[in-house]
């Protein structure tokens, strides 16, 4: 630990707290240098929905490189992008009857937004982003001027706030506020020569920002209000998409059709780095090769995604299954909240992106620190850092999700000694 401490740089932000090397993983469960074994609910932030080294995926991974499958390609058109792009079409977008063509970004999270919020500029000609408070959105410049975080934006400040506006997101408003009718108000006003917005970004469901979670009425609302002063809506479904929601998009229960949708972390299934724009058809105004890039398009996990969603995706059985896990989870953590009220003041999120609420930052890593110490790996988030993120493998099997839950309790028990 301390050789990685004295040659990595302090830009690692994950984990850095846990004081060992890791070396295999299997499903919900990572091992380290000295054969322990932790429960894992940080999931990869959200990559690793159906766990580590899926032996689904696996197997389909090993074939096709024992075959000689195409690992790097460009653009080139291979066997292994078309079969997933057929499974995507028939599985997962034409059931939900949505009609998006589909955008291969680079390979990570942020490179999927830089290509949505420059589509959106170029398809409207016009500037101007809105995005929310304690929002998430990546980190190279584009995505940081969307992301609300002080932290990330220090020393950037001027040039990330050219063209972005901000504006509370639903569940940090008191009062009666709400940022959907401001919104609409201030478009309403014609005399005011406003510069319409190109679009509003949004997660439906903050991840990053403290696992803050906008109701489906609100998130209908904002549909109605950007269509009606023709803004595009842009749901960045990163870390809260593929499932994670207890549905495919987080969108879905509320019956929205947004107009771009980003996709990364789980959408590969396999760890591997995957990044997808979706797009209404008539939003697709590139010149061919304007958006390019290297390693947009990685075959190995184009095999991996397709497994994914014919493994999971067909039916509703993945979905009932991380519902019933999503309530037992809810049930027991309320439990804990209620006998630990003095220190735990709120558990909110959805399916299996559940928030605990801490009083304070130290509590919420003094508890994350212990149940590290006893067989689990849990992390905060907020800008605060005092919520503690539930984020395990969709498809963990009870006995983790019970064990995992045990030593968190221990935990809580422990800190309290
Ligand atoms: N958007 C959201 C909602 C995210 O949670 C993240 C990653 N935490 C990103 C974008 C950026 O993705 P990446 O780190 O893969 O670039």
């Amino acid at each position: 630990m301390e050789q990685i401490r004295k040659h990595e740089s302090k830009v690692r932000g994950y984990s850095r707290s846990f004081p060992t090397t890791f070396t295999t993983a299997h499903g919900a469960i990572i091992n380290d240098e000295n054969h322990r074994q932790y429960i894992d609910f940080l999931a990869g932030a959200g990559a690793l929905n159906y766990g580590h080294n899926n032996p689904f995926f696996k197997m389909k991974l090993m074939d096709y490189i024992d075959k000689n499958g195409i690992t790097h390609g460009l653009d080139l058109a291979t066997e292994a992008k078309e079969e997933f792009i057929r499974v995507f079409n028939q599985y997962i977008l034409e059931p939900r009857e949505l009609k998006y063509k589909m955008q291969f970004t680079g390979p990570t999270g942020t490179n999927a937004v830089e290509a949505a919020i420059k589509l959106a500029q170029i398809s409207t000609g016009r500037n101007n982003i809105i995005t929310f408070t304690n929002a998430y959105h990546g980190h190279s410049k584009g995505a940081l001027r969307l992301t609300a975080n002080e932290h990330y934006r220090k020393g950037l400040e001027n040039e990330l706030n050219q063209f972005t506006s901000f504006l509370p997101y639903y569940g940090y408003v008191e009062g009666g506020f709400d940022s959907a009718d401001y919104l609409d108000q201030v478009l309403s006003d014609k005399g005011s020569g406003i510069d319409k917005p190109a679009a509003i970004i949004l997660e439906t469901i903050q991840g990053e920002g403290g696992v803050n979670v906008a109701p489906n009425e609100w998130l209908k609302k904002l549909r109605r209000i950007t269509e009606k002063h023709g803004i595009l809506m842009i749901v960045d479904d990163i870390q809260v998409g593929c499932g994670r929601t207890g549905k495919f998009f987080s969108f879905e229960e509320a019956g929205i059709y947004p107009d771009m949708v980003t996709l990364s972390k789980s959408i590969s299934g396999y760890g591997l780095p995957m990044a997808i724009l979706l797009m209404k058809p008539e939003l697709d105004k590139w010149e061919p090769g304007q958006h390019t890039g290297t390693f947009r398009g990685n075959n190995l996990a184009f095999v991996t995604a397709a497994e994914a969603i014919i493994k999971y995706w067909k039916d509703d059985k993945f979905q009932d299954e991380i519902k019933e896990k999503s309530a037992k989870l809810f049930r027991i953590l309320n439990i804990i909240k209620d006998e630990n009220s003095d220190i735990i003041t709120d558990v909110r999120g959805k399916g299996l992106i559940i928030a605990m609420e801490f009083i304070d930052a130290e509590t919420a890593s003094k508890v994350t620190r212990e149940a590290f110490e006893n067989g689990l790996i849990i992390e905060t988030c907020g800008s605060e850092g005092n919520i503690i993120k539930f984020l395990p493998p969709l498809n963990i099997h009870h006995n983790y999700l019970n064990e995992g839950i045990k030593i968190f309790e221990q935990a809580i028990e422990s800190i309290k000694e």
